[in-house]
This record gives C-alpha cells, sequence and structure tokens, in this order.
C-alpha cells in the first residue's frame, strides 16, 4: 500500500470521456497536462501539476489512432517517472496489438510483446487492462498485471434487459471462445451453442453453422471478446437466424467497429448489438440504433482504488459484482450521497465471509467431492499426475517402446464419468484402456483389488473390446456394492464382463487356484491383444480396510501369472491401506516384471523406521481372518465362470480402419482455429479475400460424438444369438444407451421380461440390464447409491418383476460400511 500520497489520474487523447467517468467515481480531479502534436506530427506532453512521490495512473485505451495513442501513453509514463512519481499504473481498457501475441508465421513479429517491452522501458510498474484478447500476453510482462472482465457487467445486463434469458442460448462465433461463452452460460445456467465457419477453397462465400446446440426457438446470445468489421458477427447472425433462433443478441467486449458497414449492421437480424465503453462510442451510437453501450467506468475506477489501497483486485469479481446496481447510480458529482458505498460495503462483506462457498457446494455434491472423496489442496496436479502418467504408460506400449509399463500411482478404479467415487476422482484405467483400444483390438482388464473394479466395468459394460474380471470381497453391503457373480456386460458387451465375488478370509492357495483358472481360461476365449493389470494391494492379510488373508508372494504371483502370457502389459497400483505393506507389495511386483531376484531382507533407507517389525520383504500377514470361503462355493463360482466363458465363443474380431485424432492432433486443430480467428480480427484488411485451410467434415467432437465416431470405424461382431436390430442398437455407445434403455424398460412393462440375448440365463439376470441402463442413461450424480442399490433392485426383480421399475426408480440409502469410515 502506498499510504500518505493520493491518486492522480492522467489521460490523453484516446478516450478521454471514460478517464473523466472513472476520476468523478473516484471523487477526484483528472490531473491537468497537455498532449497535442508538434507541426512535424510528433507527440509533445507536457504535465501541469506535480506527481512527485504520487501514486500516478495513465488512462488510455488502444483505439483510434492506435500508434499515436500508444506513444502519448509511454511519453506519458516517462514524463511522470522523470518527474519521480512513486508509482506508475498504465490503464489500458482494451490493449493495442493485443491480436498479434504469438509467432504463428516464419519472420512474424510478437507485437504485443513489444508493446510490453515499451511500457516497462518507459517507466511503467503495473498495467491494468481489460477483457486480453489472449491470457498468455499477461506473461509478456516482468511487472504486475491485472486483467479486468466485462463479464459479471455482461450477466447484470441479460438478467435485468433480455426478456426470457432463462430460456436463452449462450453462443460463441468459434471454438477459441468458447471457454469465455460457457463461464458465461454456466454463471446464467444456461444452454451453450457453438457455431463454426466454413469456407470454401475455390472462392465460394464463406458461411457459418451451428456445431454444438439448438438454438431453434430460442433466445440466442452471441459473446465474443472483439468486433472490428463486423463480418464474423454478420455471418453469425445469419447462421443463427437459419437456426430457428427466436431473437438474437450479440454482447461483445471491445467494439471497435472500425471500417464497419453500419448500415450492413442494422439489417442484420439482431435486435441489439451491447459493447462496452473501454473504446469511445459516441460516434457509433449515431450511426447504430441497436448499439448499447455497457459502462466500465466503475470497474475502472474501483480497481484503481483497490490498487492503491492494497486491496485485492480479484475479489472484485466476486458475486457483489452481480449485484452491483444500486451502487453504480451516481447523484451528481458534488453530492454528498453516493450510492457507491454500496459497492463498498459489499465488498468488505464479502471479504470476511467465504461467499462462494453456496455456490462450489453444489458442484462439490454432483461431482460426490464428499467424505470419501474430500476436496484438498492441489488435488487437480494430483489427479493430473497419476491419471497422466497411466496414459503416458498406454502410449508407451501401443507405441512397442516397452512391453511392460508401471504406473504404481494409477489404477483408481471407482472413478465414474462423472463423479468421483471411493477415493478415486479420475478413472486413469478406463483412460488407459481407451488409449490403448486405439491399436489394439481386444483388452483385458484384470482386478484384484479387494473391492470390485466397478467404474472399469461400468464405463466398458457395453463393449465386447474390452472385458473386465474383477476378484474382489462382495457381500452386498461392501464398498462399492457391485459385482456379482451374474453381472456380465450388456448390449453387445454381454458376456464381457467377470465378476468373481468372493468372502472374508481366502487363502493363497484358494485364491491363486482360482484366479489361474479364470485368468487361463478367459485369456484362451477372449485372446486379448493387450492386458492391464489393476494391483490393489488392499487384498492383502492384515490390510486395514481390506480383509482378506493373501500373501506377498501369492499376490505377487498373481502378477507372475499374467506377465507369462506375454501380452503387452500395464501394471497400476490401486488400494492398499497399510502403508508399509504396500510399499512392500509394489516392490515385490516390480521385480517380478522386470524379471528380477531381489532379497528379503530389505535395503536401507530414510524409511527405515516404518519396516522395523522384521525389515524382510516377505513378513507373514495371513492368519488374522478366518477363511470363509468353503472349496464347494469356490468349484461352484469356478464352474459358472467357465459356462459363461463358453458364451464367447471364439473371441471378436476388429477391422480397424480408421485411427481417431490423438492429442496431438487436437491440439493442431485448437492452433489453427486461434489463428483464424486472430485473422478475423482484423490481421487481414478489411475486404480482402480470406482462403481458410480445409476443413473434413465432422471435424469437431465432443465427448458423445467422438465416441459415435470411434465407434463407425468398428465392425461390430455378433455374439451368439445376437439378432441384426441389435447390433446396429450397438453402434455408437452415445445413441445405443438411450435405445438400451428404452428397449429394457419396455421389456419389463409388458411383462416379458425376457433377456436380450439368451434365454437360458433370462430367469437369473433379466432385469440387470434394466437398471443399468437406467443407471446409465441418467448419467451423473448418482454412483455409490447407485451402484449399491442395484443388487438389491436386481434381487427384487427378479421375485416380483412387474415391480423392478419402481424399485429402481427410487434412491436407495446407501448402506452403512461395516466398521472404518472410510471405505476402500
Ligand atoms: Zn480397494
Amino acid at each position: 500500500m502506498l499510504r500518505g500520497n493520493s491518486i492522480k489520474l492522467l489521460t490523453g487523447n484516446s478516450h478521454p470521456e471514460l478517464a473523466q467517468a472513472v476520476a468523478e467515481r473516484l471523487n477526484i480531479q483528472l490531473t491537468p497536462c497537455i498532449v497535442k502534436k508538434f507541426s512535424n506530427g510528433e507527440t509533445s506532453v507536457k504535465i501541469q501539476e506535480s506527481v512527485r512521490e504520487e501514486d500516478v495512473f495513465i488512462l488510455q485505451s488502444g483505439c483510434g489512432d492506435v500508434n499515436d495513442n500508444l506513444m502519448e501513453l509511454l511519453i506519458l509514463v516517462s514524463a511522470c517517472k522523470t518527474a519521480s512519481a512513486r508509482r506508475i499504473t498504465a490503464v489500458i481498457p482494451c490493449f493495442p496489438y493485443a491480436r498479434v501475441d504469438k509467432k504463428d508465421k516464419s519472420r512474424a513479429p510478437i507485437t504485443a510483446k513489444l508493446v510490453a517491452n515499451m511500457l516497462v522501458v518507459a517507466g511503467c510498474d503495473h498495467v491494468i487492462t481489460m477483457d486480453l484478447h489472449a491470457s498468455q500476453i499477461q506473461g509478456f510482462f516482468d511487472i504486475p498485471v491485472d486483467n479486468l472482465f466485462t463479464e459479471p457487467l455482461m450477466i447484470g445486463y441479460i438478467k435485468r434487459e433480455i426478456d426470457g434469458w432463462r430460456d436463452g442460448i449462450i453462443v460463441s462465433p468459434d471454438a477459441g471462445g468458447a471457454k469465455r461463452a460457457t463461464a458465461i452460460a454456466d454463471k446464467l445456467g444456461i444452454e451453450f451453442a457453438l457455431i463454426h465457419r466454413q469456407g470454401n477453397s475455390n472462392g465460394a462465400p464463406e458461411r457459418m453453422h451451428i456445431l454444438v446446440g439448438d438454438v431453434r426457438d430460442k433466445v440466442a446470445i452471441l459473446v465474443d471478446d472483439m468486433i472490428d468489421t463486423g463480418n464474423t458477427l454478420a455471418l453469425a447472425a445469419r447462421a443463427l437466424k437459419d437456426g430457428g433462433a427466436k431473437t438474437i443478441y450479440c454482447i461483445v467486449s471491445h467494439g471497435l467497429l472500425s471500417e464497419t458497414n453500419f448500415s450492413l449492421l442494422e439489417s442484420l437480424p439482431i435486435d441489439q448489438l451491447l459493447v462496452t465503453n473501454s473504446v469511445p462510442q459516441n460516434q457509433h451510437c449515431d450511426r447504430l440504433s441497436k448499439l448499447v453501450v455497457l459502462d466500465v467506468a466503475p470497474t475502472i475506477a474501483e480497481s484503481i482504488r483497490r490498487t492503491h489501497n492494497g486491496e485485492s483486485i480479484s475479489l472484485l469479481f466476486g458475486e457483489w459484482a452481480d449485484g452491483a446496481g444500486v451502487g453504480e447510480h451516481h447523484y451528481g458529482e458534488r453530492h454528498p450521497m453516493k450510492p457507491h458505498r454500496l459497492s463498498l460495503t459489499n465488498a468488505l462483506v464479502i471479504g470476511v465471509t467465504p461467499g462462494n462457498q453456496n455456490d462450489m457446494k453444489h458442484l462439490i455434491d454432483t461431482f460426490n467431492c464428499v467424505e470419501d472423496c474430500p476436496v484438498f489442496a492441489d488435488m487437480y496436479d494430483f489427479t493430473r499426475m497419476y491419471a497422466g502418467a497411466s496414459l503416458a504408460a498406454a502410449r508407451k506400449l501401443c507405441a512397442g517402446t516397452t512391453d511392460i509399463a508401471i504406473n504404481w500411482s494409477g489404477g483408481l478404479h471407482h472413478a465414474k464419468r462423472g463423479e468421483a467415487s471411493g477415493f478415486c476422482y479420475i478413472n486413469d484405467i478406463v483412460l488407459a484402456i481407451l488409449e490403448l483400444l486405439r491399436y489394439h483390438p481386444r483388452v483385458l482388464y484384470i482386478d484384484i483389488d479387494i473391492h470390485h473394479g466397478d467404474g472399469v466395468e461400468l464405463a466398458f459394460w457395453n463393449s465386447n473390446r474390452v472385458m473386465t474380471v474383477s476378484f474382489h470381497k462382495y457381500t452386498g453391503d461392501f464398498f462399492p456394492g457391485t459385482g456379482r457373480l451374474d453381472d456380465n456386460g450388456g448390449g453387445i458387451g454381454k458376456h464381457f464382463a467377470l465378476n468373481v465375488p468372493l468372502l472374508d478370509g481366502i487363502d493363497d492357495d484358494s485364491y491363486l487356484t482360482i484366479f489361474k483358472t479364470v485368468i487361463g481360461d478367459t485369456v484362451t476365449a477372449f485372446r486379448p491383444s493387450a492386458i492391464v493389470l489393476q494391483c490393489g494391494a488392499d487384498s492383502l492379510g492384515c490390510d486395514r480396510l481390506g480383509a482378506f488373508n493373501l500373501s506377498i508372494a501369492a499376490h505377487g504371483e498373481c502378477v507372475n501369472y499374467v506377465r507369462k502370457f506375454n501380452v503387452p502389459l500395464l501394471v497400476v497400483g490401486g488400494g492398499g491401506y497399510t502403508v508399509h505393506n504396500v510399499s512392500r507389495c509394489w516392490t515385490y511386483e516390480t521385480s517380478v516384471l522386470v524379471g528380477a531376484e531381489v532379497p528379503d531382507h530389505l535395503p536401507q533407507t530414510m524409511y527405515d523406521a516404518w519396516f522395523a517389525d522384521d525389515y524382510t520383504l516377505h513378513p507373514t500377514l495371513a492368519g488374522r481372518v478366518d477363511n470363509q470361503n468353503t472349496p464347494a462355493a469356490l468349484q461352484r463360482i469356478t464352474r459358472s465362470i467357465r459356462q459363461k466363458l463358453r458364451y464367447l465363443q471364439g473371441a471378436p474380431s476388429v477391422q480397424m480402419q480408421e485411427i481417431p485424432p490423438d492429442l496431438a492432433g487436437w491440439l493442431a486443430e485448437e492452433e489453427r482455429t486461434t489463428e483464424e480467428k486472430a485473422e478475423d480480427h482484423g490481421a487481414v484488411p478489411a475486404g480482402e479475400f480470406r482462403v481458410p485451410p480445409p476443413k473434413a467434415v465432422n471435424e469437431y467432437f465432443d465427448s458423445e460424438t467422438d465416441v459415435d465416431r470411434d465407434e463407425e470405424t468398428i465392425s461390430v461382431v455378433k455374439t451368439r444369438g445376437v439378432a441384426s436390430g441389435r447390433r446396429a442398437r450397438g453402434r455408437g455407445r452415445g445413441r445405443g444407451r438411450g435405445r438400451a434403455t428404452a428397449t429394457a424398460i419396455a421389456a419389463v412393462a409388458s411383462g416379458e421380461g425376457g433377456n436380450d440375448d439368451d434365454a437360458d440365463e433370462a430367469t437369473t439376470s433379466t432385469p440387470a440390464p434394466v437398471s443399468r441402463g437406467r443407471g446409465r442413461g441418467r448419467g451423473r450424480g448418482r454412483g455409490r447409491g447407485r451402484g449399491r442399490g442395484r443388487g438389491k433392485a436386481v434381487a427384487a426383480a427378479e421375485d416380483k418383476p412387474e415391480e423392478s421399475e419402481k424399485t429402481i426408480l427410487e434412491p436407495e440409502t446407501p448402506t452403512q460400511p461395516p466398521s472404518d469410515d472410510l471405505e476402500p
């Protein structure tokens, strides 16, 4: 904070009205200075008041005669520097040369960086700007830069002035602006649409079409950061009108409107064009009746006041900015009554209470970040690291640079598409398998965590290219409550999920017998071209949350058995809550995987205290829990699984015609879009024809369509008795899911209860697809309740098929975990 000095606000010739409005807000007079031109065109500056030891703010916008105005700013900064100002802040509502922010062609200058350097050299200490075209410009400065947002102003206007905004849809005219537009749509709780510019290399006129979202009969609100020639707006407005939009509004931060055909803009089918006064709008208002100007003076004044007092600028964009309506009014410059006091009060109130807690609560609940999956510091980095490692491992296997890849930090098998679950936030296994599927026709997933691998099973429930096999404790109420013997997949994925439910205390011999029998038979029947093995160490004896009796040697023998198939292998970690045994186990399994023999005596490390009991790699872990698995029960499970494997009838063949784009392809595409936008904003002179790069049809994918496209490249293969209608159903997971739900529900409603594929299994597994179908159709938000409830719902349905739908619809009360608060 700079105490004992006052705010001095200076301005050049770019936008004197805005500077005057800001000064009035701050209840100060503009510092008089004369900025004019010498007869030879050079800029002359004379500051007519002392600025010695003052906190100087110089407001100048990048508009009009941009170069002259930039030079005025530099000279004003320099003049204040030599006049011993204590601190100089350049306030640049519209940053000049912001569109030239990267070296996209050889010999192209990064002019935004040059402007940044010039400001620093002139003596600038701090920059305040607004809605920067690209956030990377902030990084060009070695001095602090505050980027103010007009978003709260826009949201306030939409809520106050646009009738029917609740049925509105926010539209971005290109992918580059999608982030800005979705942020506004999210805050308003309304839908989002993306339009896409399509040009023709043969010289046909450009046009836009709606790529994402449906604007029909809606209030379409187009959002962009800059309007210059208005060509983009013209194309977008026509696309929205053609798409059936009821009314069209356009909201833009910086309304440059240079070289604009105003009569063209006037004739467009838009109700209003909103811009801010970050650049002068008086002349534009005279020529365009649809123009509405939002005043940024209050925002700029408040940011200057906060900077002067050393307060947070980011709090300026908290909730209070939304409701700042009262505080924005003004009784007149000399009147003692200042409604602005309410803005100050709000800011102070928000400053001392966690104002966004309620907003966040909704998100935290939606994504199930409660209890088992708390929000913690840097959790994004944490999830990114373990998920990124599994993806990198999968890519190495695809590239053939390794046969076996290990990621002990991965294996978080409970996470679902839309929610965290059981300590798992992102399902790295699913991501890795999806990556493997780009090159491998069939992937086998094996899970020896004591908990059911529900997230992975659910992700590939309808896939016959991924076979999931999970060995786990199953009692109905043990987390996550899923993984019954008879849960075997759905749709074309039926029979491609296996579950081996076990009881407490299983010992080495029983476990290895059933593991080797099941996996041996599965590999023979499914013939995987890659295997993912989840090595959760909570199946060891003496685990804090688990209740099996396995030794490290037996756990490791499972890994060894899988390794011997000599199929590309991704090994991931998973659960494991007696820390010193988890590290012993994964150390031993690393040695197994690399084919090294390691001594039983542990090496000396800084963690010796953790292993003080005996310093051995293989301590005795068995004997704490009695084995409740009878040989007869295990044989019954093995027989049942062999029976199920008979349905596979040989492995499905997969015709790989086209490989979906990988990450590098995506980034290149994004780069191209940004480039196009830069050109649209004026890097190419108005009127000059621009040839856009050739485009493939359907080049933009969101998650759903991406999956569709992926699937279309795969020839669907029949399992026994699958009718052609069913094959069609399986095409494209997005669509397939919806129809599967409808089919299954119809079956129950009409009392048929027949199994989709197999009459011989109808009596036991009929309702399973129903609850699956419904659960999946509804998407996110019900993971744990749903998962646990499923078993019960199915059981009820077996007795009374006519009630099954009702049973499933009722939300289940999650069953309490057996003892510890922590489950997996
Ligand atoms: Zn576990």
